[in-house]
């Protein structure tokens, strides 16, 4: 028999602008307050107008964490320090082990004819214990079509892009046991979705309309924080809906960061600046 997990509070995403000028809205990582053991960060990108994501976010570093892309639509072009090129479409996902240092680019392409010139991606930033922080990168690229989907029935189903679920095993290789599953629900349709009890975890609404253990759900790309005790969460789509389900192990150590990096003192936070400055980071050519 299992236990659910309340709603415990839910994270209002701020609209706001990050990289070259790209709209966002961030719910994770607004501030020092809004983390979510092992998830530091949590960005969601909805635009039909290319004036708002076009500028991309030009080359940049990361040390000391991971960070998780994944395109809805759209297109978005990455290239790394160390050589990794890919092109994302819907579906895909990009996870990208940034540990001692990865400098990068990633541009919203202009190739949207087909999907109507929208853009559409999440992006969620991963903690990395501190015996990882240091470790060489990492990149997966995990195109759409390999990530299996678990049977939840006609009205119901989930991608498992992380984790296990249901016996099936998403292909994201994670250093600290972490789920990322999406789930695409029909109206009307009732699921309960089983969270490993350890997990901190949350729920992001995508689209649509939905309840969380019978409670309404705050709205799009807020985070819906889940209590800590009780090992799955009931969701009700009132409409057609789609949702991320983040969970994962908490690392418990502390956090300090700056910018694109997040160490565990503010010592480390300088030798990060001083290691870029000295493109000790690496070079994007
Ligand atoms: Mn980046």
């Amino acid at each position: 028999m299992s236990t659910t997990r309340a709603l415990q509070r839910v994270i209002t995403a701020q609209r706001t602008s990050d990289g070259a000028g790209v709209t966002l809205n961030r719910s994770l990582g607004q501030s020092q307050f809004a983390r979510l053991d092992p998830f530091l960060m949590l960005d969601e990108f909805g635009s039909d107008r290319p004036d708002e994501y076009i500028a991309g976010f030009p080359a940049h570093p990361h040390r000391g964490f991971e960070t998780v892309t994944y395109m809805l639509a759209g297109r978005m072009r990455h290239e790394d320090h160390l050589g990794n090129v890919g092109l994302l479409g819907a579906g895909d996902v990009q996870w990208m082990t940034a540990a001692s240092g990865v400098v990068h680019e990633e541009l919203h392409t202009p190739e949207f004819s087909k999907t109507g010139g929208v853009f559409e991606a999440v992006q969620l930033w991963v903690n990395l214990p501190a015996s990882h922080k240091m470790s060489a990168p990492r990149y997966q690229g995990i195109v759409s079509g390999g990530i299996p989907i678990a049977d939840l029935g006609p009205k119901a189903s989930g991608r498992v892009i992380a984790g296990a679920w249901e016996g099936v095993q998403g292909p994201a290789y994670t250093v600290t046991p972490i789920n990322v599953f999406d789930l695409d629900l029909m109206a009307d349709s009732r699921v309960t979705i089983p969270i490993p009890e350890r997990h901190c975890s949350g729920v992001v609404l995508l689209h649509g309309d939905a309840e969380i253990q019978g409670q309404p759900y705050p709205g799009e790309a807020h985070i819906a924080v889940l209590s800590r005790d009780g090992d799955a969460v009931t969701l009700h789509a009132k409409t057609n809906a789609k949702l991320l389900i983040l969970s994962g192990e908490p690392i418990n150590e502390p956090v300090a960061s700056y910018g694109p990096f997040v160490m565990n003192t503010r010592e480390e936070i300088m030798q990060a600046m001083d290691d870029y400055r000295a493109g000790r980071m690496g070079h994007l050519s």
